[in-house]
């Protein structure tokens, strides 16, 4: 494959050339299955479900999933969670409690409100998203079904450094844009989920991790389609699962393995990010950071240049440059750089000298 544009999306993003490779060619034809594309075979058949149990076994591995929780390969994305979580836990009488760090964290709630009794336990509103909440005074927590967060806020580029504890109650987290940069001790969380599409494959897959006693507790009496029950008592193939999709995030997985697995990810994605933040802390203001330095993400980085209109012509440089889709979200503006597990140490480092160049050329 010729050289290919180092691509900064927030969503659907970066995948390593190694695994478009691999999945191009096994859309066409793929050996095990007598050279048949890997997205027309049957999911109930044996290449398939080797395929599906291969992925279950590394994402086990990888995250270091415990025997007490399920691994799940769902669909609807990480909005379809935002409904389905609170379908499963909200039940009449229960009450919830949301972390608000930003746009996801925030539509997670509002999906909650329409179930049942959700509430806003610490918001980082005021801040306008620029900085993570204190949750030091959280009170009321005693009788909540659940607490929600969001790992990585993409929009605003805000991270957890490491995430909050919320003692025996229940923990959900939406990790759509930060699954598998770093390690995580999924035993303290009692649901994980995450859209494929950012960090672990391509969209239509739905990656989710659930504490099977928490997930013995949901109700009953919602559709079985919804149920995260009957999912994995039918081992995610209750109904048809997005196979091609499933394919990939194998693959991606694998990749990883390769590398070293998510401490070594950790270490790489440290690596790239801290080469974009050094240039930005180094810029003597002509770059600024948007969110505070202790709450930084490693994997949506954002940051202004002096005016809009240097906004806008960096964007439009950077691309002639081959560093695609920099802009920043509508909500926050400036510039987004996505550092996803895919961009290659050479792709942060071709935009922190693009950025160097570009200020020696601009500031
Ligand atoms: C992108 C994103 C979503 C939305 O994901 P969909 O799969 O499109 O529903 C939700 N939460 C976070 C943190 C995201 O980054």
């Amino acid at each position: 494959m010729k050289t290919r544009p180092f691509n900064f999306s927030p969503g659907p993003s970066i995948l390593p050339t190694s695994v478009l490779e691999q999945a191009a060619a096994a859309l066409v034809s793929y050996p095990d299955a007598g050279g048949l594309s890997v997205a027309e075979i049957s999911h109930r058949g044996p290449v398939f479900e080797g395929l599906h149990a291969e992925l279950g076994t590394r994402v086990r591995t990888l995250l270091g999933v415990p025997e007490t929780h399920e691994i799940l390969f769902l669909q609807g994305g990480a909005r379809g969670q935002f409904a389905q979580l609170a379908l499963n836990w909200l039940k009449p009488e229960a009450r919830a409690g949301y972390i608000d760090t930003g746009v996801w964290a925030e539509g997670a709630y509002q999906e909650a409100t329409k179930v049942g009794d959700a509430r806003v336990l610490a918001s980082g509103a005021a801040s306008g998203y620029t900085a993570l909440p204190s949750l030091a005074e959280l009170s009321g927590l005693d009788d909540l079904a659940y607490v929600h967060t969001t790992s990585n806020n993409t929009i605003y580029g805000t991270q957890w450094q490491t995430m909050p504890d919320f003692g025996g109650i229940p923990h959900i987290s939406d990790m759509s844009s930060d699954i598998f940069s770093r390690p995580l001790d999924v035993s303290r969380l009692a649901m994980i989920y995450a859209g494929a599409q950012k960090n672990a494959g391509i969209a239509g897959l739905t990656l989710v991790i659930i504490e099977k006693a928490f997930m013995e507790a949901a109700r009953a009496d919602i559709p079985e389609i919804w149920q995260y029950r009957v999912q994995a008592k039918n081992d995610s193939m209750f109904n048809t699962p997005p196979t091609f999709a499933i394919y990939v995030t194998l693959l991606m997985c694998r990749w990883l393995d390769a590398l070293g697995g998510l401490g070594a990810m950790q270490a790489i994605n440290e690596d790239k990010a801290s080469r974009v933040y050094g240039v930005i802390d180094g810029s003597s203001g002509f770059y600024t950071g948007v969110v505070d330095a202790a709450d930084r993400s490693r994997m949506n980085l954002t940051f202004r240049l002096p005016t809009e209109a240097l906004d806008k012509t960096f964007v439009s440089e950077a691309e002639a440059a081959g560093l695609m889709a920099l802009k920043g979200h509508r909500k926050s503006g400036g510039i987004r750089a996505s550092l996803y597990n895919a961009m290659p140490v050479a792709g942060a480092e071709a935009l922190a000298n693009f950025m160097r160049d570009f200020q020696a050329r601009r500031g």
